[in-house]
C-alpha cells in the first residue's frame, strides 16, 4: 500500500553507493524510517528534493512488518534554507530534530508532535534562535506527552503557591512544586527554584506559540536554571537526554552580538 503524508526529515545516512536511509517525522504514521533507492544517481528523481530540516509530501510503500519503508517519491514543502546557512540555528535544529527522534517510537502516530517540531523548525528559520525557544519546545513536547510540571500548588499538601512565593522547590520525580514545609520532609531529588525562573516557568509552559518566551528578559543565570529543571523532567520521566543540547546553547550564546567593550589599557 502506498501512503501519501506530511513528513519532516530528522536523519539522513548513506546505506549504499547509491542509496540513503532517511529518518522522518510523519504527520500521520509517526516516525518512519525509508530506503531512498538510487538516491545518489545524478539522474535520481529525488535529487534536491529533501535535505536536513525540510518539510516534504512523502510517498511511501507501508507494507509488512519491516520498519525500513521504501519512498516511491517526495517533493519539498518547506526547505528552510535559513538552517543550513546559521550554523548556532542549525545546531539548534539538528537538537529538536534528535529530540523529537527520541520522543517518537517507530511508526506510532504522534501527530501533536509533527505539528510542534514542524512550527518550532518555522519559528527558527524565520528568526535569529534563542534557548528560549529550545526550553518552550522542551515544555511543550512535555505538555503532548501528559508530563506537564505542575507548578501552581504544593503536590504534597495542596497549598497554592503564588508568584514571588520564596523557598519552593521543584520535585522532578514527582513532576512538580513542594512549598518549604513538605519539602522539608521530601525523600525525592528536589532542587530550589527562585520566583524569577518560576514565573518563566509557568507563562512558558501556558504559552501555545514561542512569542512569549522569547519576548522575557531572562539572564543567563536564569535560563541554565530553567534549563536544568526543565532537562530533569525530560531525563527523569522520559529517559530524553539526547545530546547537543549544550552545544546548542552555547553556540547560540556565543554568536549573539554583545555589546562593544574598549580594548584593555596597556601597562
Ligand atoms: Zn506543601
Amino acid at each position: 500500500m502506498i501512503v501519501r503524508t506530511q513528513a519532516v526529515v530528522l536523519d539522513l545516512e548513506p546505506l549504499s553507493n547509491t542509496s540513503r536511509r532517511v529518518v522522518w517525522l510523519t504527520r500521520d504514521y509517526g516516525r518512519v524510517t525509508t530506503i531512498i533507492k538510487g538516491a545518489q544517481r545524478p539522474k535520481s528523481f529525488f535529487l534536491g528534493q529533501y535535505d536536513y530540516f525540510y518539510t516534504c509530501e512523502l510517498l511511501f510503500y507501508r507494507r509488512g512488518s519491516g520498519l525500513l519503508r521504501t519512498a516511491r517519491e517526495c517533493s519539498p514543502i518547506k526547505t528552510r534554507s535559513a538552517l543550513r546557512r546559521n550554523w548556532p540555528a542549525a545546531a539548534a535544529a539538528s537538537y529538536l530534530a534528535g529530540l523529537s527522534r527520541a520522543a517518537s517510537p517507530p511508526e506510532a502516530p504522534h501527530p501533536r508532535l509533527f505539528a510542534l517540531l514542524d512550527q518550532t523548525l518555522d519559528h527558527l528559520a524565520a528568526h535569529p534562535p534563542a534557548p528560549a525557544l529550545l526550553a518552550w519546545f522542551e515544555l511543550a513536547l512535555l505538555a503532548i506527552s501528559g508530563l506537564s510540571p505542575r507548578l501552581d500548588n504544593c503536590l504534597v499538601c495542596g497549598r497554592d503557591i503564588r508568584l514571588g512565593s520564596k523557598n519552593q522547590h521543584f520535585a522532578y520525580a514527582r513532576g512538580g512544586l513542594l512549598c518549604p514545609a513538605c519539602a522539608k520532609h521530601e525523600k525525592t531529588p528536589a532542587r530550589r527554584v527562585t520566583p524569577d525562573v518560576l514565573a518563566a516557568l509557568r507563562a512558558w509552559q501556558r504559552s501555545p506559540t514561542p512569542t512569549v518566551p522569547l519576548r522575557t528578559r531572562i539572564t543567563p543565570r536564569q535560563m541554565d536554571s530553567l534549563l536544568a529543571l526543565v532537562g530533569h523532567m525530560l531525563a527523569y520521566h522520559l529517559e530524553l537526554a539526547p545530546p547537543g543540547r549544550r552545544i546548542a546553547v552555547e553556540l547560540i550564546r556565543n554568536t549573539t552580538v554583545r555589546p562593544h567593550r574598549p580594548p584593555a589599557a596597556s601597562p
